[in-house]
This record gives structure tokens, sequence and C-alpha cells, in this order.
């Protein structure tokens, strides 16, 4: 299969938008579109012309820009069915199980709700990529708005399941945040040290920290690792069902 390229740029405080591009038909996505400004210079800036937007939830920060570009482009808005009513601008409702073409790739759609309780991910198996939009993040989660811990925990457990080499783009630069979350709940885990280390460097040299890849999730995010004995033992939960532990963090860090 042909290549796709990928774009991330970013845009309002710390959001990332992220174009998609198949140079084989000139289709071109927005993942999200936080604002409409800087989807259209990242446009213009690799040349691209917008064909879709998939939306991966309806918060304002991820949905902003719709009504504009696609009155500029007449792209196809896609989006999950479950949050129709809310996401203005939306032609066709996706949800679990569903592909669809974009370009010469197929896109899987995962529903990941928690953040809020139609939110969804798009995978692309051949690009070895997902689009979480704020279901996990670098080293963290999104809050869990309008779900249960049990209904989030079941969403960040569809993603662990990936490929372990996926790359995984978030809507959000909060790495360096999340990292010292991560460093507090399990301090002998070494990979988060030389990660945390790593992504202070990269912040510093006004670089993201995004995409991540799942297998490096795998070892340094706290949300992920609910089977850590560490972890376990630091919030007295030797024996709880990994949901708990994960109910448990998000509790913290909804706190720190
Ligand atoms: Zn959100
Ligand atoms: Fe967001």
């Amino acid at each position: 299969m042909a290549n796709l390229e990928f774009h991330q740029f970013p845009c309002l405080d710390d959001n990332y938008g992220v174009l998609v591009h198949d140079p084989a038909t000139g289709t071109t996505a927005s993942i999200d579109a936080p604002e409409a400004d800087a989807v259209r210079e990242a446009l213009a800036a690799k040349g691209w012309r917008l064909t879709h937007i998939l939306v991966t939830h309806h918060h304002h920060d991820h949905t902003a820009g719709i009504a504009e570009l696609k009155a500029e482009t007449r792209c196809t808005v896609l989006g999950p069915a479950k949050e129709a009513e809310r996401i203005v601008g939306l032609d066709r409702g996706v949800g679990e199980g569903e592909s669809f073409a974009l370009g010469s790739a197929q896109v899987h759609v995962i529903e990941t709700p928690g953040h809020t309780a139609g939110h969804v991910a798009y995978w692309i198996p051949g690009q070895a990529t997902v689009f979480v939009g704020d279901t996990l993040f670098a080293m963290g989660c999104g809050r869990v708005f309008e779900g249960t811990y049990e209904i989030m925990w079941s969403s960040l457990s569809k993603l662990k399941r990936l490929p372990a080499a996926t790359r995984i783009y978030c809507g959000h630069e909060y790495t360096a945040q999340n990292g010292r979350f991560c460093r507090d709940i399990e301090p002998g885990n070494a990979a988060i040290e030389a990660r945390v280390a790593e992504v202070a460097a990269l912040r510093a040299a006004g670089r993201p920290t995004l995409p991540t890849r799942l297998d490096r999730e795998l070892e340094t995010n706290v949300f992920l690792r609910t089977r850590s004995p560490e972890i376990r033992a630091r919030l007295g939960l030797g024996t709880a069902e990994d949901w708990q532990v994960f109910a448990a963090l998000r509790e913290r860090k909804n706190k720190a």
C-alpha cells in the first residue's frame, strides 16, 4: 500500500492538529478541527487540499473549525454517530467496527467512550497509526467526563490490544505534566525516569513529544500499567480489578 503522509501542528493553547495526506489520490483529512486558521495554514504550507475531517469527539477544541473549513472546501465530515446531534456539520456518523476508505488507505473506527460518551478513535492498520483524540495521551489519559471509570478502562484496554508498534497521535501536548504524575506513582520505573528527562529536553527545544508509540506507553504510562505491583502497592490495591486501579489513578490525577 502507498504510504500516507502525516503532518502534525500545534494549535490553540495545547492542542494538536494532524493532516493525513494520500499522495496517490490527493485525499487529505484533518483529524479534528480545533481552529480553522491553524488547519488552513497547515494545508497551505503543505500544498494540500482538504477533502475530509475526521472528528474524534464533540468538544469545542476539536470541532470549532469545522463549519468554516467545510464552507471553504466542501470537505466531508465524519464523526461519532453517537454524538451526531452535538457536532455541527457532520455528514456521516460512524461507530464501532465500521471502516471506510481514505484515499488508498482503510480507516477502522474504534469506539472509545469515557472522555465523552461517543468518543471514537481512528485506526489505520496499513500505516500502523491510530488517532486517539482525548482518550489516551503520552503518559496520561483523558478525563472521564461522560462515562464511568469502568467504561473508560474498557476503552483504554481496546487501545492496549493494538499492535505494539502502533504510532499514536493524541489531541493534546500534556506529556510533561503527565510524566511528573507517572514518576510520583511509580518511582521505581526507570523507563519513566528516562522519558521524563527526554520530554523536558524536547519541550525546552520547543519540540512536540507526540506522536508516541503503544510499546512506549505500555512501559511508561501508569494508566495502562494497572498490573504493576509497585503501583498497586502504592494505592493499597493489591488484589483489585484492573479498572479499580485505573479509577484510583484517575482520581488521584484529577486532584494533582
Ligand atoms: Zn476533549
Ligand atoms: Fe481536547
